[in-house]
């Protein structure tokens, strides 16, 4: 059911996004299987079943997409934006040598506890406390 073009049509109308052809391709690449695609490898594999679906329509349509809930985002330390098919609150593991992108689940109430631990420890070295309530952990290296 996951990926039918039932499902992925009523995913994209629960998120407010009006249906056209082009979106529901874009939504079958995007939420196929778990992935972190950068806009270009979108407009790549678009390419494939639209060859004329154009660069700003395609990068327009990820950020209706990114805005409405229905992928995430992931912002490299390089600059690079990815777009998660995984919009869980979950972490990354980014293997530096391949690149290779692994999602990662912490347990709540150890989530919890590091954030709490982050937070007070933000207000102890700056004196502020953090409006923004986000933790976000990406652990980096080499796989061996
Ligand atoms: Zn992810």
């Amino acid at each position: 059911m996951e990926g039918t073009n039932e499902a992925l049509r009523s995913r994209l109308e629960q998120a407010g996004i009006r249906f056209t052809a082009q979106r529901l391709e874009m939504a079958r690449i995007l939420l196929s299987r778990p992935q972190h695609l950068t806009a270009e490898q979108v407009l790549r594999m678009m390419n494939r079943r639209f060859p004329r679906a154009s660069r700003a329509t395609v990068f327009n349509n990820l950020k209706l997409f990114a805005q409405k809930g229905v992928v995430g985002l992931l912002e490299l330390k390089s600059g690079v934006t990815l777009y998660d098919s995984n919009t869980r609150r979950h972490h990354h593991a980014v293997d530096s040598v391949t690149g290779n992108i692994v999602d990662l689940e912490l347990n709540q109430a150890l989530e919890k506890r590091v954030f709490a631990e982050l937070m007070q420890e933000y207000a102890t070295v700056t004196g502020h406390n953090l409006a923004q309530s986000e933790l976000q952990i990406t652990l980096r290296g080499r796989a061996k």
